[in-house]
């Protein structure tokens, strides 16, 4: 039962049901066995990938993030200026790459007990670094729909390329913009 909680709200956007239903009791010890190991990841990965098709996806409620499910629909879409392609490219793998390879060496600072100046400075460093790479695509001063959102590398998309809900990024984008000044807005009438 932990474990079946766990996915739910770490990895999973489905209701726990959903999961539970397409298990078989051996599968669930295997699970539950991951659960405990470094493999937890990549089995609860694994099981995501195969359940959560394109059109069970449901849209997400936050104003900052869309599954995509209709771009005609897309809920800024009058932010989006004529001739933006949704979804709108960018050097997403390349991202990728250059955060799986900080956090390797962020692993090692802590587990060589080195000092928090060390983790500080490569802190910066990435932050220099996704503020040029997010910074100089052919679409990062534009509002589209960028895969890559919601705590999910596919399926889920931001409405810029960067914005301090997606990196360290010290900028909100123009979506999450407005969406805080009609919350400001909504209050402040009353
Ligand atoms: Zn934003």
């Amino acid at each position: 039962m932990k474990f079946r909680l766990q996915l739910a709200s770490t990895f999973c956007t489905f209701p726990t049901t959903t999961w539970v239903a397409s298990f078989s009791d051996s599968n669930r010890s295997d699970l539950a066995w991951a659960a405990n190991t470094k493999n937890a990841v990549t089995m609860a990965t694994v099981f995501r990938i195969s359940v959560e098709s394109a059109e069970k996806r449901i849209e997400p409620w936050e104003p900052n993030v869309t599954a995509l499910l209709d771009p005609a629909m897309l809920k800024w879409k009058d932010l989006v200026v004529a001739g933006t392609p949704v979804p709108t490219p960018w050097r997403k793998a390349e991202f990728e790459a250059y955060e799986k390879d900080i956090q390797a060496q962020r692993r090692q600072i802590r587990k060589e007990n080195r000092s928090e100046a060390e983790m500080n400075a490569l802190f910066e460093k990435e932050k220099k670094h996704e503020d040029e790479l997010l910074g100089t695509d052919k679409y990062s001063d534009r509002v589209g729909a960028f895969e890559g959102a919601n705590y999910e590398a596919h399926g889920f998309y931001r409405p810029q390329e960067n914005c301090i809900m997606f990196s360290r990024y010290d900028k909100f984008c123009a979506v999450c913009r407005r969406a805080i000044e009609r919350i400001v807005g909504m209050y402040a009438t009353q």
